[in-house]
């Protein structure tokens, strides 16, 4: 008995059709021969399928050690500017939320120059009522420290004020209050450094009268 196969169209001895129960004549429409055939096709698939996505993560984790690389460079002839731009705005959160569970690392507290209640009652709070709707401010902008040293000197207690978030966002960097300057200048160990940051960045303090 012959059968002739759907895919290469041949007529073909029935034993060379595999068993279908689910068909009339009990046989698959393709001979062993095309089903074989499309086995191998199938399987090449699925090897290019792998192929392809082992490709994709290989390119991902090219890019992201060339990303790494570049982050590396960066950091050694930025040292300290990677810490400014990173720390920009998850710093200030972060003080504030260690501040109030007392979590604090390392630290916060080495640049402040204080204890933690000594500087939560700089800003006029208590461990109990810390506002985390408000942002720790500096009162000289972080962003005028051009190195290490400046940096720090901008930690330090003196130059942090509570401010409501709203206000902190519409507050530009040339819009200092002096009276919170002169705290800054009258409470800092280096209130010299201080003017002269303010000076290099053009920044003159406005009298209120004038
Ligand atoms: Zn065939």
């Amino acid at each position: 008995m012959n059968k002739k196969c759907t895919k290469c169209k041949e007529i073909k001895d029935i034993d060379l059709f595999s068993n279908d129960k689910q068909r009339k004549d009990g046989k698959r429409p393709s001979c062993r021969f095309c089903a074989k055939n499309r086995n191998k096709l199938y399987r090449s698939i699925k090897v290019n399928l792998n192929r392809e996505k082992e490709r994709s993560r290989l390119y991902y984790l090219n890019r992201k050690k060339s990303i790494q690389a570049k982050r590396a460079i960066f950091r050694k002839n930025n040292p300290y500017k990677e810490v400014l731009i990173k720390n920009k705005d998850k710093y200030i959160k972060y003080k504030l939320h260690s501040l109030k569970n007392n979590k604090t690392k390392i630290d916060p507290l080495f640049y402040l120059m204080c204890s933690q209640d000594f500087f939560l009652d700089w800003l006029g709070v208590t461990n109990d009522n810390i506002n985390l709707n408000n942002d720790l401010d500096h009162i000289v902008p972080l962003s005028f420290a051009k190195n290490h040293c400046e940096f720090s000197a901008l930690n330090h207690y003196s130059n942090f004020q509570l401010i409501s978030r709203k206000k902190n966002r519409v507050k530009g960097n040339r819009n200092i209050n002096f009276q919170s300057i002169s705290k800054v200048l009258g409470n800092h160990p280096m209130p010299e450094l201080i003017n002269l940051i303010l000076e290099k960045n053009k920044f003159e303090i406005k009298f209120n009268n004038e």
